[in-house]
């Protein structure tokens, strides 16, 4: 759709659907009745979830149901499958139907005439970004986690009905858009769904709005914790303060569905450290109370934000669509996750969020993990093996000879460019400006089918892209061949001392054990006079980009 609906139509996505069906002159209305799925909480404090799903208009034949095996954004194989209990179907009138497991994650119902009911139990007791967590004191629902989907039924309109246990004073936090009523949802589509996390619990909610100059986006911030008020009211200025950055990353923001944006944050003992991007919201879970985890949290957020443009709209091919049924494999995670590394620390600097020393001390260590050690691949390869590495248990990073996390040289990747774009034109081009231009070009067309992108990008489109900005096909040609392709690493001393770091061995070494080699120091901290040249080439990097963009 060119432009988001009104409220009024995004109420019934079904009726949408057949409206548009029948000005194409098509017959096919009944290929597009919504799946149901309905979610109950009778037995969380057993940390199960029961699960009801509806599918009408079958095609004759068994209907494929599958629980999923990767989950967006998570690049490994999960099984969630292991976690269902209880699988039962009838047909409309509730007469049982024949099911065989046919595959670990598959399951086939004979024997309908049009119309399957099936209803689960699925347990969860992990709280992250990928997992479910049902307890007495919420559900934190991924929906690959929890969804049985069924073949062949991708793009049929969905409505998710959230019944929270009376008395529990449960809300419901998600990027789902809105249905009939607070308790139901819709998804326009399969990919969407899988891509909408919920979070129902007795929440602090804040919301505020910022405008760029087409549109005034909401930002909900959604915080289930122990803490006090006061604790979410700091934590949402800075949230509110990295929203606001990025965006002059950016130079706007995306149109976000619904208009609305959420951060979904969970701050309980037990969970996991995680933080899990989608197109219109972002899952945060930490351990922490935010009285001691909030600057872990705010460098989380502005990770993640920094995905509402990288990755969630600018995507790469390779992640278009997500294949609930392997790992999609991709040579472009050095983008798509490392220069939102580089960003998000970045934003917390130019925020004022962090100080120039702690930012110096970041780039240290990305160096010392990048620079310091044998790279027997390159930044593609090295993505290429996340379906490996990334919260798969079976793999132990730390003895994969050779490994460098995508993450981290991506981020190396993204502040070589950076410097070297200044350095080169006189801080007339910078990597804000190619992330302009990626977005510009892949990213900003308002997506033909919401929760799918319109042009993902491939390896050769974002290196044609580099040469246009750059206005230099040699450099982004011998860029790409030596720092993305290849396993060089570029000359980090020469260019952080354009503005004013000196890059060296650490001396007094407390970190030398932590694997931590090298240091970043200020050159006047190092002894070394800072040049008007230094000083105005540092402050048109690290400083906000508030005052002199917009
Ligand atoms: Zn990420």
């Amino acid at each position: 759709m060119a432009r988001p609906p009104s409220p009024g139509l995004r109420r019934d996505i079904a009726l949408v659907v057949v409206v548009a069906l029948v000005a194409a002159g098509s017959v096919e209305l009944r290929a597009q009745s919504a799946t149901v799925y309905r979610f109950t909480f009778a037995e969380r404090e057993q940390q199960i979830m029961q699960v009801e799903a509806t599918f009408t208009d079958v095609p004759a034949g068994p209907l494929e149901l599958h629980m999923s095996r990767s989950s967006p954004g998570r690049y490994a194989l999960h099984e969630f499958a292991k976690h269902v209990i209880d699988v039962r179907a009838t047909d409309g009138s509730g007469n049982p139907l024949s099911i065989t497991r046919t595959e670990p994650h598959r399951w086939d119902v004979d024997g309908h005439s049009g119309e399957v009911r099936v209803s689960y139990r699925v347990a969860g007791d992990r709280v992250d970004g990928t997992y479910l967590a049902v307890s007495g004191a919420h559900a934190h629902i991924n929906m690959p986690a929890a969804i049985m989907w069924a073949r062949g039924f991708d793009h049929r309109p969905i409505i998710v009905r959230f019944e929270p246990p009376a008395g529990a004073s449960w809300r419901i936090a998600t990027q789902l858009l809105p249905g009939r009523d607070s308790l139901t949802f819709t998804a326009p589509n399969l990919q969407y769904l899988m891509d909408s996390p919920a979070e129902l619990s007795a929440f602090a909610l804040r919301t505020f709005t910022v405008a760029d100059e087409v549109r005034t986006p909401v930002f909900r911030v959604v915080v289930h914790h122990r803490g006090t008020d006061a604790e979410v009211d700091a934590l949402v200025r800075d949230v509110e303060t990295i929203v606001r950055e990025t965006r002059y990353v950016f130079g706007e923001f995306p149109a976000f569905e619904n208009n609305t944006y959420t951060f979904i944050a969970d701050h309980l003992a037990g969970n996991r450290v995680d933080g899990m991007e989608h197109r219109n919201s972002t899952v945060i879970t930490s351990p922490q109370p935010l009285a001691t985890g909030r600057s872990d949290h705010l460098a989380t957020a502005a990770h993640e934000f920094c995905h509402a443009w990288n990755v969630e709209r600018i995507r790469p091919a390779s992640l278009e669509p997500f294949n609930f049924e392997t790992a999609n494999v991709s040579g472009e995670l050095w983008l798509a996750e490392g220069f939102c590394n580089y960003y998000g620390t970045l934003v917390l600097r130019r925020s004022g969020l962090v100080s120039v020393n702690e930012y110096a001390r970041e780039i240290a260590a990305t160096l010392s993990a990048v620079i310091a050690v044998p790279r027997p691949r390159s930044a593609v390869e090295m993505s290429r093996l996340a379906p490996l590495v990334d919260g798969a248990a079976v793999v132990d990073t730390t003895t994969l000879d050779g490994y460098i996390s995508y993450y981290t040289w991506g981020d190396a990747v993204g502040l070589a460019l950076d410097l070297s774009l200044r350095d080169r034109t006189g801080g007339r081009v910078t990597l804000d400006d190619y992330m302009r231009a990626l977005w510009a070009r892949f990213g900003r067309s308002a997506a033909a089918r919401p929760g799918y992108v319109t042009s993902p990008y491939t390896l050769a489109d974002v290196r044609k892209t580099l040469a246009e900005v750059a206005g230099d096909e040699a450099f982004a040609a011998e860029f790409f061949e030596r720092f993305v392709e290849g396993r060089d690493v570029a000359d980090y001393a020469r260019l952080l001392s354009r503005a004013g770091f000196v890059l060296r061995e650490r001396r007094n070494s407390p970190n030398r054990s932590a694997g931590e080699p090298l240091e970043v120091v200020p050159a006047e901290q190092a002894g070394q006079p800072l040049t008007d040249s230094q000083r105005s080439f540092r402050d048109a990097w690290l400083s906000s980009r508030a005052r002199n963009t917009f």
